[in-house]
């Protein structure tokens, strides 16, 4: 059982730790596409922490789905670990002990979705506080807080985070949280976690979230880049099959664990026993599953850039995306989630999406199975046009999710969506 295996594994983190990688094989592949090495154990974690079988009476390999809403107790407050399922479930707990691991963190909780997981971190604050946040994060966060978080008197400016010298000019004696999300979406912007957490905490009490939605586990670990609390929408890579909603918080200070636990209690947003067994499951193949998406977008995204009915690809894996050397520096790889603006107008962008066969034309993002939207319209229609135009969201702005399925079909799909949308471009290459 690789029991203590989190602490070894977030010993990891640092860009020169070049002998962490697993083994020499991985370190060699790391070094030669320029990447972080990938975090040691991690496979073996995600299948064996926190599902040890000694747990169960049963010696059930697989955990249980422990649906008993109460557990009986041997004399009054005398209990096994387990009195009221909002507190503690067995299920959830296999669950965050499986995800702590993975983030190389001490403690992980689990909530009823990533919104979820960003209100209970909310509320460590108080009126009159104030956060800084990412200018380009997901449209909910940025509801939330400004239509939410604000009426319950919490101060808010959005900053360029991606500039550190702006960052650091918006602290003030009240700032007590910094929310960033990295890369953003859609633009896929990249922000220096490490640069922020440096300029944070030579502030003082101040504590710095990363949503880590996008990159997933595998590919990132915030906290060893010197962030206090990682977040995810489950939803997306995580639980990685489109079938769950779920947020998930990783930290490991004791106090801030004991603070959100206190929280994940009392708020009482917690995710079902059925849901966690359900994301514990897709756990199990996150590493080979981040590897095909990383695989399949890297193709996708250089199918698209060499295309001539392509405008613009933004990819973070691209030598052309304008931070890849951040990326390199700070992640083991990419997921498979590339923007790109198709050439023309809205009618091209429509015709292309309309065209698509395997991609569904969907909102929501990270699941086995590809997905394609226009945010100006779907994702991102909340955001005002004025604000839109200033973030290059526009309408031939289309957003992929490339998934698991064999690359050549993915790229011969784009390719005869892309004919249906020009077709007097007819001998591509
Ligand atoms: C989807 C998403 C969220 C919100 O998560 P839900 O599970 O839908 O509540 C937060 N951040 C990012 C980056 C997301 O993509």
């Amino acid at each position: 059982m690789p029991r203590g295996a989190g602490a070894a594994a977030s010993s990891s983190s640092s860009s020169s730790s070049c002998s962490s990688a697993a083994s020499p094989a991985a370190a060699a592949a790391a070094a030669a596409d320029g990447y972080l090495p990938r975090f040691q154990h991690f496979a073996t974690q995600a299948i064996h922490a926190g599902q040890e079988p000694e747990q169960w009476k049963s010696q059930a390999v697989v955990p249980p789905i422990s649906l008993s809403t109460t557990f009986k107790q041997l004399a009054p407050g005398q209990h096994a670990g387990f009195e009221y399922s909002r507190s503690g479930n067995p299920t959830r707990n296999c669950l965050e002990k499986a995800v702590a691991a993975l983030d190389g963190a001490k403690y992980s909780l689990a909530f009823a979705s990533g919104l979820a997981a960003t209100v209970n971190i909310t509320h460590l604050l108080k009126a009159g506080d104030q956060i800084i946040c990412m200018d380009d994060v997901y449209g909910g966060t940025n509801r939330y807080f400004r239509r939410i978080a604000v009426e319950m008197g919490l101060k808010l400016s959005f900053v360029d985070c991606s500039k550190l010298k702006l960052l650091e000019a918006a602290i003030r004696p009240e700032t007590k949280l910094v929310w960033i999300e990295t890369p953003t979406n859609p633009n896929l912007k990249v922000i220096d976690i490490e640069g922020c957490a440096q300029i944070v905490h030579k502030h003082g009490d101040i504590i710095l979230v990363v949503d880590n939605t996008f990159m997933s586990a595998y590919f990132q670990r915030p906290l060893a880049l010197g962030a206090d609390i990682c977040m995810y929408s489950a939803t997306k890579y995580m639980n990685g099959h489109s079938d769950v909603v779920m947020g998930l918080v990783s930290v490991n200070s004791e106090d801030l664990y004991q603070r959100l636990q206190f929280l994940q209690n009392s708020l009482g947003a917690v995710p079902s026993p059925f849901d966690c067994y359900l994301c514990n499951r897709g756990l199990k193949t996150l590493q080979i599953r981040m590897k095909q998406h990383f695989q399949n977008g890297l193709a996708v995204a250089k199918y698209l850039e060499s295309d001539p009915r392509v405008e613009k690809v933004i990819f973070p894996g691209l030598p052309s995306h304008p931070q890849h050397e951040l990326v390199k520096r700070q992640c083991t790889g990419c997921p498979g989630m590339i923007t790109f603006y198709i050439k023309g107008n809205l009618q091209h962008a429509e015709t292309f999406l309309k065209n698509l066969k395997l991609f569904s034309l969907a909102e929501s993002l990270g699941g086995y199975e590809s997905l394609a939207e226009l945010p100006a319209i779907m994702t991102h229609a909340s955001v005002p046009k004025e604000d839109r135009d200033v973030l290059g969201i526009s309408e031939t702005l289309i957003r992929l999710s490339v998934g698991l399925e064999d690359t050549d079909d993915l790229l011969e799909d784009l390719d005869q969506a892309l004919k249906a949308a020009h077709p007097q471009y007819t001998n591509r290459n």
